[in-house]
């Protein structure tokens, strides 16, 4: 009897989608037209896989069974790491080559793991047997704060509804310098941080957990390979350093921030926790889902004006699930084509007075907010500040998060007849250890 996974669809003329030998279902998040890094650990310990369908494909017992043999990674198992970053550093012709040579070996008409079913039992396994770490030793984390949208709504609230951006805003991403050392991995619940607030009304502030506390929807970038001291990276060149995105909560207490920000910007009110998925979806994975930015006015000055069309087609959805709640209930949802500043923007802006960045290093977009209320990135935004609260179905409401709150957030890039997606990053808000 033919084996299923001979049974299922090949690429033909008829069928001009790549398919694999393992059966993806059309809404999967990972096909074989994805591929996402992800550092894995199971009894085996820690090391490097590509998710395809529900499936690990293990690259480090993999390249002991001789399959990158062919390769330019023959020589050193790069897989076999508790992080990404030796295999980061290799840089953008090394990514595409493994990228290649793994779609290669899963794809449909490919028999070298297909029909060896030994080779097989040995480089697979089941997602659900195995706990997602951190995929990339993060060095430095900087957060922009790109979205036109979500900055006006902000500078609406907190300065002017007449005149809501900061004057520099439309000529350079701006940013701040985050911490990378309290970078979650999703699964990692959050605890409520505790911190100095004041109230308006009172005359000094007071010391204790927060009572706004929020999410942020955004997306961050990988680095792959950085730059030398005093080596601007050209917005041309910018590309081949960024590795692979995921999906990034940057918590805020908004009660401590509004206290703190003045005049150095966001610190101990960001500080506490900062959620990412798992699974890094590339740069290459994306390549298909490049669409025009929105039109740049005033034109940025030439350093900042991008090479091609960088803005990407990312569905993104919120999703909450409150302690008394069954299911989650999707809260808002956004496309990340919206954004004002682009990746090689940030890249090019960050590097542009010769900061070296480094093989691991995180930047996230900013909450990524449209133009209407429904895609709004944060709760301090969707319910303007608490002043509007957010009715849930059984008939709670939300101005800020409460204990026992789960926070999901949820991406795809929507082919034909695939997707390109980046599972979740999910966390659930534990009390203030104070209490
Ligand atoms: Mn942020």
């Amino acid at each position: 009897m033919t084996p299923a996974y001979k049974r299922r669809a090949m690429k033909t003329p008829a069928n001009p989608v790549l398919r694999s030998w393992i059966d993806v279902p059309a809404d999967h998040d990972f096909p074989i037209q994805n591929l996402p890094y992800g550092v894995f650990e199971d009894a085996g310990g820690p090391r490097v896989g590509v998710a395809i369908g529900d499936l690990v494909f293990d690259l480090s017992a993999a390249h002991q069974a001789g399959l990158f043999d062919a390769t330019s990674l023959a020589a050193d198992n790069v897989f076999a790491r508790p992080t990404l970053n030796d295999f980061l550093r290799r840089g953008r012709a090394v990514w595409t080559e493994v990228r290649h040579w793994v779609t290669t070996l899963l794809s449909a008409d490919s028999p070298t793991l297909r029909d060896d079913a030994r080779t097989r039992a040995r480089v697979f396994i089941p997602r659900a047997d195995v706990r997602m770490r951190l995929p990339v030793e993060i060095g430095d984390f900087t957060d922009f704060y790109a979205s036109k949208d979500h900055a006006s709504n902000v500078g609406s609230m907190f300065r002017d509804p007449a005149n809501p951006l900061t004057p520099n805003w439309l000529h350079m991403p701006i940013g701040y310098h985050g911490r990378s050392s309290s970078i979650f991995v999703s699964g990692v619940d959050v605890h409520r941080p505790s911190g100095q607030t004041k109230a308006d009304d009172a005359s000094v502030p007071t010391f204790g957990p927060s009572r706004a506390l929020d999410y942020e929807l955004e997306v961050g970038v990988f680095l792959g390979t950085g730059n030398a001291p005093g080596q601007p990276i050209p917005i041309e060149h910018a590309a081949d350093h960024l590795f692979g995105l995921v999906l990034l909560n940057d918590w805020s207490a908004r009660d401590i921030q509004r206290w703190e920000y003045v005049p150095l910007g966001p610190f101990l009110g960001k500080s506490f926790a900062t959620s990412i998925s798992p699974w890094v979806v590339t740069l290459d994975a994306l390549a298909p889902f490049r669409v025009p930015g929105p039109a740049q006015e005033p034109a940025p000055l030439p350093h900042l004006r991008s090479p091609g069309n960088w803005g990407l087609d990312i569905h993104l959805e919120v999703h909450l699930q409150t302690a008394t709640m069954r299911e989650p209930v999707r809260i808002s949802a956004v496309n990340f084509r919206t954004m004002y500043w682009n990746l090689l923007q940030m890249l090019a802006h960050h590097t542009s007075n010769g900061t070296p960045m480094r093989a691991g290093d995180l930047f996230g977009s900013g909450t990524v907010s449209g133009p209407t209320p429904e895609s709004r990135g944060c709760l301090l935004e969707l319910t303007w500040k608490g002043a509007q609260p957010l009715q849930l179905p059984g008939g709670e409401s939300r101005k800020f998060l409460e204990d026992g709150d789960t926070v999901i957030l949820k991406g795809w890039c929507q082919g034909s007849g695939f997707r390109v997606g980046f599972g979740e990053v999910r966390a659930k808000v534990l009390p203030s250890r104070e209490s």
